[in-house]
């Protein structure tokens, strides 16, 4: 399953929606982005993003996701390139896509670089004979992970485990944002819908 985690900031809150290959949207086969909801399957509460704005895909060929600009006279930027109406981008890992006031931030979890490059990433145990890829190990250790996801240049923002109960030594239960769609590493709790916290740079 490839997949992209998108961050960003609505009135001082990280706002965080995740991204797949496939999934069931108004326009099949991209995920569209704007202000409208009846036009948008993902919106931001921005007056300077256009109604309908953009679209992101992924290309099978490039093994990555891509940003469509659909409005003519509100281009946006990804990272430093400038990307003009039908115009197409690729995101990377880290990448933000800035429109109208807002910057969206690119997260590629886990999952999606062990299925991208399975052969390099994973070890040699981590694939059955089917050649279905599993967890690498590494994906269980409870603290930490591959991806910094959630951290911006404002903070970083951590998910709260649901389950009361959680062996988590943290009072106050936080798990790296990337482990969103993998559950809990502390009691295997699903945390789809889990709470957030955003814990703000201190410089
Ligand atoms: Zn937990």
């Amino acid at each position: 399953m490839h997949e992209i985690i998108i961050l960003w900031e609505e009135k001082g809150v990280t706002k965080a929606e995740t991204i797949k290959e496939g999934q069931p949207s108004k326009n099949p086969g991209t995920v569209r982005l704007g202000r409208e909801p009846n036009h948008c399957d993902i919106t931001f509460d921005d007056p300077r993003i256009s109604r309908l704005h953009a679209e992101i895909f992924y290309n099978n060929q490039h093994s990555k996701f891509y940003v469509r600009n659909l409005k003519a006279s509100n281009p946006l930027m990804v990272d430093d390139q400038l990307v003009v109406k039908d115009g197409e981008v690729a995101l990377n890992q880290d990448s933000v896509i800035y429109f109208g006031q807002t910057e969206v931030k690119i997260i590629y979890t886990n999952s999606t670089n062990m299925l991208t490059a399975p052969t390099i990433l994973l070890p040699p145990t981590a694939s059955n004979n089917n050649g279905t890829v599993l967890h690498s190990p590494h994906i269980s250790q409870p603290i930490g992970g591959v991806v910094p996801a959630g951290i911006s240049r404002f903070g970083t923002t951590h998910l709260v485990c649901p389950n009361l109960n959680c062996s988590n030594p943290d009072p106050q239960r936080l798990i790296p944002l990337e482990r969103l769609n993998v559950g809990c590493s502390w009691c295997g709790t699903s945390l789809a819908d889990a709470g957030s916290v955003f814990l703000p740079n201190n410089n």
